[in-house]
């Protein structure tokens, strides 16, 4: 079983609060730290990065709809936490991650 390095640092874009770096470091800004549900959607990008023995780095940054169906379940596992809101991920899916969606889009994807 391998499991994912967590570190706590202001080092990550300025539009995320976590990110993932392939192979196994997980990203959290200090101020969402104790953010279950952050800590969790980063955690499912690891999992797929493991599920596609690795293939999830490179599909990730090269095929938006992968990117899209990537985030989509993340924020979906996001949302069983209780500051999960559907309509800030919809915002946000349509907003940080250059997607040609619309709001209403990635509200369907996660909630429909
Ligand atoms: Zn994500």
């Amino acid at each position: 079983m391998i499991f994912p390095r967590i570190e706590i640092t202001e080092d990550i874009p300025e539009q995320y609060g976590g990110q993932f770096i392939p192979p196994w470091t997980i990203k959290i800004r200090p101020k969402y730290k104790d953010d279950a549900g952050l800590i969790a959607h980063e955690i499912e990008h690891f999992k797929q990065f493991i599920r596609t023995l690795g293939l999830h780095a490179i599909l990730y940054n090269f095929v938006d709809k992968y990117k899209l169906l990537a985030e989509v379940k993340a924020y979906k596992v996001q949302l069983k936490y209780p500051c999960g809101n559907a309509l800030v991920f919809a915002d946000f899916i349509s907003t940080k991650y250059n997607l040609a969606i619309t709001k209403e889009e990635a509200l369907k994807l996660l909630i429909g």
